[in-house]
């Protein structure tokens, strides 16, 4: 089975982080080659070894000899899902970009219907795995995360962490993503101004192998949410995330300490036996430390104008 390489650029790019995953890899490969192929679509399939310990890599080496449109980025050790995606998005040439588990829990037939249901209206479509094939230790604890994500950041998604997506290639290769931002890159695209939609896909129970993210990956899902709250949202203004939250305790403070004062000098009432003098005063403290902090951000903050902080659709000249 050879492909010929074609001489123009790829219309479909598929990234897919990887490890240990040797088992799935070379079902994986022919379920996406054949979708792809079926569609008449030119493609490319990015896999990215993320310091797999298993046969993964020779295994994508016997790929790549039999494909010419399959890249192989191997990473020295495992760096994590999201420096994996990130440098498959650096590497994909293609129009759209899918990206997708090397597990098989993703269905790589999902791939057309995912980019059709761009369409004009969206420049990301997340996959939603309404009926899901894992264990009650990961589901429930993945609903409150996606219920309490999408409150937060505001987006009207129900499956954040969905490893299958499809994306036009500007929001690729726009956002950001490191740490373990992976789970957000929705939100990252949202607040950079891309339309976001979502789309339900068919789930798979794992196959081979198991599951690389252990129950900590919630508690670091909430860290990261407030990473991503800070370093994006509030990055640009401190004092209105810090600010607000300061004037509201300062003022409560002093109406509180202003009351007792006031009954203070009518004479009603003796000051050292009235604990909420202390809470007025700790709140006018915590109040004004709140105000300071976000003052010091403001000034941070104007330190490093350069960096790009506006997403432009498009320039008419
Ligand atoms: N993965 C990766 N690097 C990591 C952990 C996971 O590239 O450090 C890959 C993994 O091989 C799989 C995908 O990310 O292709 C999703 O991982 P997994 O199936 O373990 O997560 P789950 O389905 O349990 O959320
Ligand atoms: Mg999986």
């Amino acid at each position: 089975m050879t492909h010929t390489p074609s001489t123009q650029s790829p219309h479909i790019s598929v990234v897919v982080p990887l490890l240990n995953e040797e088992e799935s890899l070379r079902e994986l490969y022919e379920k996406i080659a054949s979708t792809l192929r079926e569609a008449g679509k030119r493609y490319e399939i990015i896999f990215v070894d993320d310091g797999s310990t298993d046969g993964s890599f020779a295994v994508l080496q016997e790929l790549h000899a039999r494909d010419a449109s399959i890249k192989v980025v191997r990473f020295r050790r495992n760096f994590g899902k999201s420096a994996a995606l990130s440098i498959g998005f650096q590497e994909a040439e293609g129009e759209f970009v899918v990206t997708m588990d090397a597990d098989l829990q993703d269905d790589p037939a999902e791939i057309p219907g995912l980019i059709h249901a761009m369409g004009d209206q969206f420049d990301l479509i997340s996959g939603w795995k309404k009926k899901r094939f894992d264990p009650l230790s990961k589901t429930i604890p993945s609903r409150f995360f996606n219920f309490v994500t999408g409150k937060v950041t505001g987006i009207p998604i129900h499956d954040f962490n969905c490893g299958l997506k499809a994306y036009r290639r500007e929001v690729v290769k726009e956002v950001n993503v490191y740490g373990e931002l992976h789970r957000y890159i929705p939100a990252l695209a949202h607040w950079a101004g891309y339309r976001v939609g979502e789309k339900v896909v068919q789930h798979h129970p794992r196959k081979y192998g198991h599951t690389k993210f252990g129950l900590s990956r919630f508690f670091k899902g909430f860290l990261d949410l407030m990473t991503v709250l800070f370093t994006t949202r509030y990055i640009r203004r401190p004092l209105h995330l810090f600010g607000g939250w300061g004037i509201f305790s300062f003022l409560l403070g002093v109406a509180i300490d202003g009351y007792l004062s006031v009954e203070w000098i009518l004479g009603r009432t003796s000051l050292s036996n009235r604990p909420l003098f202390l809470v007025g005063f700790l709140l006018i403290i915590i109040g004004i430390q709140f105000i300071s902090i976000g003052l010091l951000g403001e000034m941070i903050t104007r330190q490093d104008r350069g960096e790009q902080t506006y997403s432009i659709r498009e320039t008419i000249r």
